[in-house]
């Protein structure tokens, strides 16, 4: 169905042409000189993390903090207490947590299935490799008259609109069928599924693999390691003389509330999941379930990944790139 990107097509190569990365106007950021694209979000931004949102801090704290608590406490007290050591425990858990770790970067920088807007389709010269991978004309084959309602009738063909083609009036191009604008992060994504602000990305079509890859590693390693923190925790070891006798009643309490947020949070995660597996056998995605959007169930989890729309590096026109903004 897709052409290979790397099907790099005719426009003018200067060594210095800026970078599209460099153009990029959408609320979105690229990272490491465009080898990684994270979202948008804007709530509760931590200044000093660089506009980090505080709920992907919040993820990365709840997924850190209890590692940090089984591989430095629970894991030996659970290999001093037992009298046959489990030698599997350590490097199966080691596994979980490296794979959910990796999982959840790939989900944060990467593309969701981004597709570029009308001015940088222009001015990268990609219309034609665009229309080749998607197979139809992004830009609508006429120049749109500003006006949402008109162009939404004028830029789409009757029959394309039938098939669930629609005129995104921000990007200003005609999205194919599943796509949706990200408000958060102010750009249209193949088979839109989610803004999730807990990893600060949209989830589309091109990291929905890796989005359910995450949510499947870290429900595993919640499974080894929350049980294991709670028995450990649960009470002082006898010949922990740490913990006074005035202190119990505080101490037991705290274990208590951190038990219950702990059992809270891995609960959410196995719903999320199964939630995820019921979309991925329905084939829809969760906009489509949750609007009760009348479109026909195809591959989600289930489908390929496809090429990237957009490519950092590539070379803008800047005269073509200011006459489409103007
Ligand atoms: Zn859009
Ligand atoms: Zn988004």
């Amino acid at each position: 169905m897709f052409a290979s990107l790397s099907a790099t097509p005719n426009h003018p190569k200067s060594p210095r042409a800026p970078r599209r990365h460099r153009h990029w106007r959408a609320k979105s950021r690229f990272l490491c000189a465009g080898r990684c694209i994270t979202g948008g979000e804007g709530e509760c931004p931590i200044a000093a993390l660089g506009g980090v949102s505080g709920a992907s801090v919040a993820t990365w704290i709840c997924l850190l903090l209890p590692s940090l608590l089984y591989f430095g406490i629970a894991l030996p007290h659970l290999y001093q207490s037992w009298a046959s050591r489990p030698p599997a425990l350590f490097p199966a858990s080691l596994l979980l947590f490296a794979s959910t770790v990796a999982l959840l970067l790939a989900t944060c920088c990467s593309d969701p299935g981004i597709i570029p807007p009308r001015q940088l389709i222009v001015a990268t010269g990609r219309r034609e490799h665009l229309r080749d991978l998607l197979g139809h004309d992004l830009l609508g084959g006429q120049e749109p008259c500003g006006d949402p309602y008109e162009d939404a009738l004028r830029m789409v063909s009757d029959q394309l609109r039938q098939q669930g083609y629609r005129w995104c009036h921000t990007c200003k191009i005609v999205r194919p069928p599943r796509a949706s604008h990200c408000k958060d992060c102010d750009h249209c994504v193949l088979r839109f599924d989610h803004h999730c602000p807990f990893v600060n990305n949209c989830i589309g079509q091109r990291n929905y693999h890796f989005f359910i890859g995450f949510t499947t590693s870290a429900m595993l390693f919640a499974f080894v390691a929350l049980p294991a923190i709670l028995w450990t925790f649960s009470k002082p070891n006898d010949s922990d003389d740490s913990v006074t006798e005035a202190a119990l009643p505080w101490y037991r309490l705290i274990v208590l509330v951190s038990c219950g947020v702990v059992a809270v949070c891995a609960a959410l995660l196995v719903l999320l999941w199964l939630y995820h597996l019921f979309l991925a056998f329905s084939g829809k995605t969760t906009k489509e379930h949750r609007r009760r959007l009348d479109v026909r169930s195809e591959p989600t989890f289930f489908a390929a990944r496809g090429p990237a729309l957009v490519d950092p590096n590539d070379w803008v026109d800047e005269a073509a790139l200011f006459a489409q903004s103007s």
